[in-house]
């Protein structure tokens, strides 16, 4: 007991006394280094340091899934929308952590129900699957549902917009870090908010999204954003990302 006791009450004596030797405020003070001066924008566009990954004009940012020949969903009025059957697009650029923002959109004529309805999905990472579901008045598996990390975490709060609407999904993410054997020594981390509200907080993320099955890791670097052709028309505009 004392071996435990000794050191203890030795640190918890030099804190105290370090303690009482600050007198003076300036001795907590750090000054270097300033972090980077990021001019922000206005209604939700993009801030200074960010990438834009679409503005509303063209999918110069995104190659198909399938092929890796242009995208090519529709682009009009400002919005970029699912063409159904032409598969999923993904960023040319890949990303470790970063800060995502979109704006989405689920068909205003509601067709199906369920996972049937509304859907898409942002893979981050191109495997990691962050739910995007018309979940206005429409149940599923709450683990599918708006705002899930798919098949893995229910979000904490449902906070769809009526279908037609424009909505906004925020995603901060922190990749799994693997050693130089591929073995995983920290999982993925995501927070996320859609219209403002936390869905995600700090959730760790199991590994790679499986339809069928359980998830697991297998050792990556950076990743594309992808998102997914689920056979609905989900709309997106304003699409920038920061990597952190
Ligand atoms: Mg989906």
């Amino acid at each position: 007991m004392k071996r435990i006791l000794l050191p203890l009450f030795c640190t918890a004596f030099f804190a105290t006394t370090l303690q009482a030797q600050i007198t003076d405020p300036k001795a907590t003070e750090v000054w270097e280094p300033q972090p980077p001066v990021v001019t922000p924008g206005e209604n939700d566009k993009a801030p200074s340091d960010a990438i834009v990954l679409f503005d509303g004009t063209n999918l110069d940012a995104f190659k198909s899934y399938k092929d890796g020949g242009k995208a090519s969903w529709d682009v009009a009025d400002g919005a970029m929308t699912v063409k159904p059957q032409s598969g999923d697009i993904v960023t040319k650029k890949e990303f470790g952590d970063f800060q995502l923002h979109l704006e989405f959109r689920t068909p205003v004529v509601v067709k199906g129900e369920g996972q049937g309805r509304g859907n898409s999905g942002i893979f981050l990472q191109d495997r990691y699957e962050i739910q995007l579901l018309d979940c206005y008045q429409n149940k599923t598996y709450a683990n599918g549902q708006l705002g899930a990390i798919y098949k893995q975490t229910i979000p904490l709060a449902n906070p769809a917009r009526k279908p037609g609407e424009w909505q906004t999904y925020d995603i901060l993410f922190t990749a799994p870090r693997f050693n130089n054997d591929g073995i995983l020594v920290a999982p993925a981390r995501v927070t996320a908010l859609i219209n403002g509200v936390v869905v995600q907080l700090n959730t760790e993320i199991k590994g790679a999204t499986e339809y069928i099955g359980l998830p697991s890791y297998k050792a990556h670097f950076k990743g594309p954003i992808r998102l997914q052709d689920h056979g609905d028309l989900v709309s997106f505009r304003n699409i920038w990302i920061r990597e952190l």
